[in-house]
């Protein structure tokens, strides 16, 4: 690859400038970032926190082979009962050649790979091997966000080791967890959540990988688009048809045209490729949103059914937020079709609200305003509620992780 010299140039004024803003800002870090060009970002000063992603490999599946050996080497799945519409919760990495994945209908899996060992879903003990991996993390940094009961992110900027590599220190945790459980997980290394995460994608599984602020850029440029964390199928689909292959095609186009054709999502997209993610680890999370489904004995396109359904969905959400002292300010409709694929509704409140018969009622023209274009029966039917905050107005990336949160494919 032969680079020019207007290029070298360029990145040299670049990094000039940039060296004279910081010598001649006087202001706190957050507004000094505010003057920096987000083609600059991978400079900014908030690029020397130390973030690890981990994430167990297989994690229940895992636990079913440690405590069972007669299990190791075997394709296993834990999920639901087939007859009875359960989904694959996890399986392990010697059912995944045969095309068996997370969330799809167990008895589709059995067909797929009819050799596999189907066992169900024992919480009680997978909480009990997560708290032990919890515990490791804790002695390392109190700044532990997990995220589900296997994946967790650590700020290791500072941390009680005084280890200043997070690589080595990632090298440590994985060993102590595989020491301490029999498990292997996955590690990512980088300097913001979002690269952390999809480092630690990269070599799955028993993997580690480090992404440095020098290797963002190129590694984002060259990652396709359908791999970025937040950008789903369905999203993937309208960039490949605006001819954004790449995160160098994403990062082609303005802020204003990503806003314009995604809505507040455009300006997280617009920040990620560009490695900005400001988001902090935070130990303790305000619960943001609650929700309630109901999968339905047979897949149904009854829609006096599906509006009754709805209607109790939203009853049973809004008793639980007035017995939690919490309010709505959103209300989502959640439609997934007898063929797995999913849709959400999501109307906004004027003001927030607690009001059972508000919700209920809402969910029920959400579903009706869809249903025109339904023309395939429905498996199951949620209504959840994006919770008022202590003190307002979401960020972008915050209305993603909520949007995200209901819908893994967005
Ligand atoms: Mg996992």
């Amino acid at each position: 690859m032969q680079v020019s010299f207007k290029e070298i140039f360029v990145k040299i004024f670049r990094r000039f400038r940039l060296f004279l803003k910081l010598l001649l800002s006087n202001r706190s870090r957050f507004s000094f970032l505010n003057l920096v060009n987000p083609r600059d970002a991978f400079f900014a000063p908030c690029d020397n926190r130390k973030i690890i992603h981990v994430d167990m490999d297989a994690f229940f599946a895992a636990i079913e082979q440690r405590d069972r050996p007669k299990f190791r080497g075997k394709p296993v799945i834990v999920g639901g009962d087939p007859w009875d519409r359960g989904v694959v919760s996890t399986c392990s990495y010697e059912a995944r050649p045969f095309g068996v994945r997370s969330g799809m209908a167990t008895h589709r899996a059995l067909r797929l790979c009819p050799q596999a060992v189907l066992l169900p879903v024992d919480m009680n003990r997978y909480r009990a091997v997560s708290e032990e991996i919890f515990d490791i993390f804790r002695r390392i940094t109190p700044l532990v966000e997990g995220m589900s009961i296997d994946e967790a992110y650590l700020d290791v900027t500072s941390n009680s080791k005084n280890e200043s590599s997070a690589t080595r220190l990632s090298q440590q945790i994985k060993a102590e967890i595989f020491l301490k459980t029999g498990l292997t997980a996955s590690a990512g290394v980088s300097f913001n959540m979002f690269l952390a995460k999809i480092a630690s994608e990269i070599n799955k599984p028993n993997g580690m990988a480090v992404i440095t602020p020098d290797r963002a850029a190129g590694f984002l440029e060259a990652l396709p688009v359908h791999r970025f964390h937040g950008i789903g199928r369905v999203t993937a689909n309208r960039l490949h048809g605006m001819n954004v292959h790449t995160g160098r095609d994403l990062k082609r186009l303005p802020m204003e045209a990503l806003v314009e054709v995604f809505g507040k999502i455009g300006r997280y997209y617009y920040e990620v490729v560009r490695g900005i993610d400001r988001r902090c680890v935070t130990p303790v999370r305000v619960r943001k949103s609650l929700g309630r489904e109901n999968t339905f004995p047979v897949d149904t396109a009854n829609l006096d059914f599906l509006r009754e359904k709805t209607l109790r969905l939203g009853l049973e959400v809004g008793g639980i937020l007035r017995s939690m002292n919490r309010r709505a300010r959103a209300i989502i409709l959640k439609v997934k079709f007898a063929d797995f694929s999913q849709t959400t509704r999501c109307r906004q409140f004027i003001q927030a609200t607690d009001d059972a018969g508000i919700i209920a009622n809402r969910g029920t023209l959400l579903l009706d305003e869809c249903a025109k274009a339904f023309c395939k029966k429905i498996r199951l039917i949620g209504v959840s509620a994006h919770l008022e905050g202590p003190d307002e107005q979401p960020s972008a990336q915050e209305e993603f992780a909520f949007m995200q949160s209901i819908n893994p494919k967005l």
